[in-house]
């Protein structure tokens, strides 16, 4: 086993630190010290009623035996009242110790030196998968006739792309003195007007995020995973993805893949593709036949949002951002400073991002309590304000009363 880093602080009374094998698996300890990042504006609210259903939902799958120790990491506007900064060292430090974090939402500082906390945390923890699972929970109202039909998982490349921020703005010396190179070293046309974005895509990064996306597929037994790219336009990277892609099936699944239209067995996944533009349309004209989707960053960026709509909304839509030696689990909408500290807001986002933690720790008889609670609680029609202008006949509550009323339904 790999030497562990110890976290900043004590750990809560009774809890151990997950330790990472050399197979890269967790071993979790009965009672893990897992992070929490409570998130900016409607953070706190979201938090408290998702870590209620978390405990709830763990109490009733062991009774006792198991439970998670949450340990706090300050990020955001909270870190900043505390210490000066927006991302502490000692709170990268903390979730590489403990290997396992969920957070809020955090509002982008203006002007505070990032573009933003969350692109920060993916890229110096090198959280290069983002995991979207999007499916249908029944009772949410859905702008689609069949949303049932919806049961994707979006992996997206976290970390490359032109998500990498490497980008001059027109008419800067460094956009000048690129657009002067390329014209004279590589004969390219540009307008000396231009401003200049730099797309990198590698055979590493996008195999790494293809090998979780076939691992996941078939470890699940689901039955295709589809590399969706842009490849018809951008020949060179998004081009690139899906070949990287067959070419990793080739090297590394001899036997467990086969190609679209072929005879599938057990224990094998189909590896499809499918250019960016036609998996929008597909994904809305057929979802059945689309499972597991392995995407480039910016298009993955695109499709998540729009697949969530699908199935009725983002308020609702779980995300983890996952590397090698730590994972980040997200509510995956914004931190709604409008709503803050009203106990107002839909806390479902969060709540089945932690229902993605609970799965990532090996706690299945837990994590699937919480989707079908989740929907029942729906479906009895005290709902928050978001489902319930959409609901006819629901009852708003604020954000607590809904977490209690769906632990109720674990
Ligand atoms: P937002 O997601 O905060 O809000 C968009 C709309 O959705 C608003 O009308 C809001 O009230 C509503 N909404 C959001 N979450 C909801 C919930 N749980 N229940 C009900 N309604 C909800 O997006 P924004 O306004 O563009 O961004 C606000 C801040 O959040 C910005 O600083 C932005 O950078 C940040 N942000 C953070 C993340 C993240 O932490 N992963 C993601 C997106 C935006």
């Amino acid at each position: 086993m790999s030497q562990t880093p110890q976290a900043s602080r004590p750990l809560p009374q009774g809890a151990e630190l997950i330790a990472l094998k050399d197979d890269a698996s967790l071993e979790v300890p009965s009672f893990p010290a897992v992070g929490y990042i409570e998130g900016d504006g409607i953070g706190p609210d979201i938090w408290h009623a998702a870590r209620l259903v978390l405990d709830s939902a763990v109490e009733r799958a062991y009774g006792g035996a198991r439970g998670v120790k949450w340990y706090e990491l300050l990020a955001g506007e909270k870190a900043f009242g505390q210490t000066g900064e927006y991302l502490p060292e000692s709170t990268v430090a903390d979730i590489r110790a403990l290997k396992v974090a969920i957070k809020g939402p955090l509002t982008t500082p203006v002007g505070g030196g990032f573009r933003s906390i969350n692109v920060a945390l993916r890229q110096i923890l090198d959280l290069y998968a983002c995991i979207r699972p999007v499916r249908y929970i029944p009772g949410v109202p859905s702008p689609v006739q069949r949303p049932d039909l919806v049961d994707m998982v979006i992996f997206r490349e976290n970390t490359e792309d032109v998500y990498a921020g490497i980008e001059w703005a027109a008419g800067s010396a460094e956009a000048k003195k690129l657009i002067a190179f390329m014209r004279e070293e590589l004969g390219t046309k540009l307008s000396p007007e231009a401003a200049i974005g730099i797309k990198p895509m590698s055979k590493f990064g996008s195999q790494r995020l293809i090998r979780r996306a076939l691992d996941y597929a078939l470890a699940r037994g689901r039955e295709s995973v589809t590399l969706v790219h842009k490849g018809n336009i951008q020949k060179f990277t998004e081009g690139a993805f899906k070949e990287w892609g067959y070419d990793l099936a080739r090297q590394e699944y001899a036997g467990r893949w086969v190609s679209e239209g072929e005879e599938i067995a057990q224990g094998q996944v189909v590896l499809k593709d499918r250019i960016a533009d036609n998996m929008f349309q597909q994904a809305l004209l057929r979802p059945q036949e689309f499972a597991v989707l392995a995407t480039p960053n910016l298009n993955g960026d695109y499709l998540s949002d729009a697949l969530a709509a699908q199935v009725g909304g983002l308020g609702m839509a779980p995300g983890a951002n996952i590397g090698d030696s730590a994972a980040v689990f997200e509510a995956t909408h914004g931190s709604a400073p409008k709503y803050a500290g009203q106990d107002k807001v839909n806390p479902g986002s969060v709540i089945l991002s932690g229902a993605m933690l609970l799965e990532h720790l090996g706690w299945p008889e837990a994590a699937e309590k919480i989707a079908p609670a989740l929907s029942r609680a729906i479906e009895a029609g005290e709902v928050t304000y978001d489902l319930a202008r959409q609901i006819p006949g629901a009852r708003e509550v604020p954000c607590s009363v809904f977490a209690a009323r769906v632990a109720e339904q674990l």
